[in-house]
């Protein structure tokens, strides 16, 4: 690890900053032994790739992936809970689930190799971002069946960093620890990390100041760059996005450099394809599209090309920092959360862009549709900075209702309410209440 000559800091500098040809040429490699192995090892493969008449042979470019069958959010609940181990049992050492909704979680299991595996990646990624074992990480997320926590934990541990296992909530305590133990870089979710800038915010206590915060790893919902904006603000403290899904080892899939212009992509570790969500077909570098991912060193439970749901776009220009892997946008979306209104889709994550983009509305919102389609955008005002005489709340309401117009071609109704009146959420922020009954 080279740091504090003024260049970049790599953990492995071989790995991240490979040729594309040696690095496409690794994936090829990986990728055809995870085929075999999945066709060998896996009854449910097996059969996909029977049903689409394609055998592990037939690999014999990148480009040949496009001819794998999918595997989806679904199949992975239709084989719970271990139909899609590709090792005994008893070689699985972690076993997490993801979030599901309702029904049968996904269990995802990790093997020994795996368990480090992932642990590797965040520490390459935790470094990229300028992290060194004199960091002081204080995580401030789930602990528990959700890979969030532990994975980085891990990979922390791994650069000898000093971890905090402090989890979520509870911002008393979380803010006595960054105070008692000069806590420099943290994990959250963005909806909490906004709360959290609230609360110091309310205490009067200035964070450039009294706190020794240096940067944040913000992930595990989209979020949008004027929020990024407002959590360093509100923090004092640089904001690394960082992406990844239980599905492929949690955190460390993608995570931003210090150029925060994208995140990496680990191709060494994973084949990653934007497809339109609609068709499934491909779509060049640069258009948004659904993020379909394929592991290539995943020994308990391989995964061919799984449909995230999150839409992204590839970043193909080479990074000011050196590293060849390819870089992704921001998640703008999930496929699942796309609501239609008046025939319009519409991500939530395009309002809140527009709201956090207005200096007098505040951190916190709710979006309801009723009836047949109607929608209702509250948002609460920003404590400061707002004197709320009528004739004003009116006309920002119609400034606001103007800006959405623009953005997502329908006129939403605009509910203004005080600071503070919206539900608080220290965890997943839940931001769309739908009533409709269609
Ligand atoms: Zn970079």
């Amino acid at each position: 690890m080279t740091s504090g000559n003024g260049k970049p800091a790599y953990w492995k500098p071989e790995e991240e900053t490979l040729a594309r040809t040696a690095l496409e040429a690794l994936q090829l490699d990986r990728l055809k032994k995870t085929v075999g192995r999945v066709f060998d090892a896996v009854p449910f493969y097996r059969k996909k790739f029977e049903d689409a008449k394609v055998k592990p042979d037939d690999v014999r470019g990148l480009a040949d992936l496009a001819r794998l069958p999918f595997t989806t959010g679904a199949d992975l609940r239709s084989i719970y809970p271990t139909g899609m181990l590709a090792v005994p049992l008893d070689e699985a050492m972690r076993l997490h689930t993801s979030s599901g909704t309702t029904g049968k979680p996904k269990a995802l299991f990790f093997s020994r190799r795996d368990v480090d595996n992932a642990a590797e990646l965040c520490a390459r990624s935790m470094v990229a971002t300028g992290v060194t074992r004199q960091d002081i990480f204080q995580n401030m997320m789930t602990y528990g069946l959700f890979t969030g926590a532990f994975v980085m934990h891990y990979g922390a541990e791994k650069i000898g960093a000093l971890v905090i296992p402090a989890g979520p909530g509870n911002t008393e305590r979380q803010l006595m620890l960054m105070q008692d133990f000069r806590t420099t870089t943290i994990h959250i979710t963005p909806s909490f990390a906004l709360y959290f800038a609230d609360f110091l915010e309310k205490k009067g206590l200035d964070p450039r100041k009294e706190l020794n915060l240096k940067r944040a790893f913000v992930g595990a919902e989209p979020y949008t760059e004027a929020t990024r904006r407002k959590i360093e603000e509100g923090l004092g403290l640089r904001v690394f996005n960082s992406y990844g899904l239980s599905e492929m080892n949690g955190p460390g899939v993608a995570f931003e450099c210090q150029e925060q212009a994208g995140m990496h992509l680990w191709e060494d570790h994973y084949v990653m394809e934007i497809i339109n969500p609609e068709t499934g077909q491909a779509l060049p570098d640069g258009e948004s599209g659904e993020l379909v991912l394929t592991t290539l060193l995943r020994e308990a439970m391989p995964i061919i090309r799984y449909r995230t749901r999150d839409i992204t776009s590839i970043v193909a220009a080479p990074c000011a920092c050196g590293r060849t892997h390819r870089r992704i946008q921001r998640i703008t979306g999930r496929a699942d959360d796309m609501l239609i209104v008046r025939g319009v889709n519409i991500y939530p994550q395009q309002i809140e862009r527009v709201l956090m983009s207005v200096p007098k509305v505040g951190r916190n919102y709710l979006i309801t549709l009723d009836g047949l389609d109607e929608m209702t955008v509250k948002v609460e005002l920003s404590e400061f900075g707002f004197d709320g005489q009528l004739e004003h709340v009116v006309e920002l309401q119609n400034q606001i209702a103007a800006q959405l117009r623009a953005e997502i071609l329908i006129k939403p109704k605009i509910d203004l309410v005080p600071p503070g009146t919206l539900p608080i959420s220290e965890g997943k922020a839940k931001r769309v209440i739908d009533n409709r009954k269609l």
